[in-house]
């Protein structure tokens, strides 16, 4: 995949950016994109966090490749984790983690190589979202902001992923195994209860990786209770939370409450 910009800009105009996050959602948007101003007039961005599962990598370059164009991946050394510790601080409402490895890179990226006369930046949002894109609008202003998935009709959960498979290509295995969403490995600082069982679930080595940040994270902080995991009274960090699931043999149906899902990249 040639990732160089010297090609990127559009010779006959506007450059389609999208923002390509490596989930089922953002390749549909980046499709429609690509499908009605032609490949060589499009870029695909993925900013990487450093803790995707590496089945995103590989529908990201699987994804890319089906549609010809151009991939742009803005590399960072720092993790979720690296950011928590920087700004001593992580909160299941405030996404720094979001800002600092997606976010800002991407404005960095598009402000460095573009001016906003000739670009135009999608987003792989769709109508459950739509509340939200007057706000994102704004936050990129000068650019231009646009939907793809609110195009047209309703584009639902069921559409997207039969699109990604009529174009012949397996979605990341991460919503296969129930993720409400795939970034950052199943992990995610906004998550709740249900998405960190099926985290130690499916990855119990990620897991234990996560615990063992939040661990050195809550020595940093010289905090002791949990800093992701909440519930009613309180919270948990992910090692009793760990240690619940494993003494109570909790079931995978049972009725923790919020599942979490993270749509950070759009948020600002
Ligand atoms: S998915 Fe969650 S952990 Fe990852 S960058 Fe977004 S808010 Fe942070």
């Amino acid at each position: 995949m040639n990732m160089s910009l010297t090609e990127s800009k559009c010779n006959s105009g506007v450059k389609h950016i999208i923002f390509y996050s490596s989930g089922a959602a953002s390749y549909v948007a980046a499709k429609m994109v690509v499908e009605k101003y032609g490949k060589d007039n499009c870029l695909l961005v993925f900013a990487d966090t450093n803790i995707e599962d590496e089945d995103n990598y590989r529908f990201l370059y699987d994804g890319a490749f089906f549609l010809e164009t151009e991939l742009v991946v803005l590399k960072n050394k720092k993790t979720p984790w690296d950011i928590y510790e920087e700004k001593r601080f992580v909160n299941h409402r405030v996404s720094n983690c979001s800002m600092e490895l997606k976010i800002k890179p991407c404005r960095k990226f598009v402000s460095s190589n573009f001016s906003a006369t000739e670009c135009v930046l999608y987003f792989g949002i769709d109508f459950n979202e739509y509340h939200r894109t007057e706000k994102i609008t704004k936050n990129w202003e000068p650019y231009s902001v646009d939907y793809p998935l609110c195009w047209g009709d309703w584009v639902d959960r069921n559409q997207i992923f039969q699109t990604i498979k009529d174009d012949g290509l397996k979605p990341p295995r991460l919503y296969e195994y129930g993720f409400s969403h795939a970034n950052c490995g199943g992990f995610c600082s906004k998550a709740g209860k249900k998405q960190f069982r099926k985290l130690l679930n499916h990855f119990p080595e990620r897991y234990m990786y996560h615990e063992k940040r939040e661990n050195q994270f809550l020595e940093l902080i010289s905090k002791q209770s949990g800093c992701i995991i909440r519930e009613k009274g309180g919270t948990l960090t992910l090692k009793q939370f760990r240690e619940r699931i494993e003494s109570e043999s909790m079931q995978s149906n049972s009725s923790d409450d919020f599942i979490g899902g993270c749509g950070c990249f759009i948020e600002d």
